[in-house]
């Protein structure tokens, strides 16, 4: 926790810039069907696989610079996190998710998170979740 990881949002944008051009998203929230506000989410924290991958590799991200040079790599080294283990979700329900799983979910909470996933789809099928208004849940649509 006390490692330097002051350009961390920057570096991981570097990569969702360049990642968010191939992303297929769904024109529907996985759990709930709604067309409105659809966000994608990742079961595995890019922020946690780039820091983890940038360690073992070690490599220096901690400069524009130094993450321009390995984006690629790690992109192509991680195509099935970042393109495919992906849900749709609307933001209601992307918000959700991380208050349960924090804005960077723990590589061991990726099964939980399918779980609850698929939990919170049944309850909406069975018409178990009321709708819900929302009205501060804008500042949270950029999660890592
Ligand atoms: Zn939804
Ligand atoms: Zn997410």
């Amino acid at each position: 926790m006390a490692k330097n990881t002051g350009n961390n949002r920057i570096s991981v944008k570097w990569v969702r810039d360049k990642a968010k051009k191939a992303y297929t998203k769904d024109d529907t929230c996985y759990i709930c069907g709604t067309d409105e506000d659809l966000e994608l989410h990742h079961l595995h924290s890019i922020t946690i696989l780039l820091n983890t991958w940038a360690e073992k590799n070690n490599l220096d991200i901690s400069t524009d610079e130094g993450i321009l040079e390995v984006r690629d790599q790690f992109i192509e080294e991680h195509h099935t996190e970042i393109y495919e283990l992906v849900y749709t979700l609307c933001n209601k329900h992307h918000v959700r998710l991380h208050g349960v799983y924090g804005k960077a979910p723990a590589p061991s909470s990726v099964d939980k998170q399918k779980r609850w996933i698929e939990l919170q789809k049944e309850k909406c099928l069975n018409g178990t979740e009321s709708k819900e208004k929302s009205s501060s849940l804008g500042a949270f649509s950029n999660f890592y």
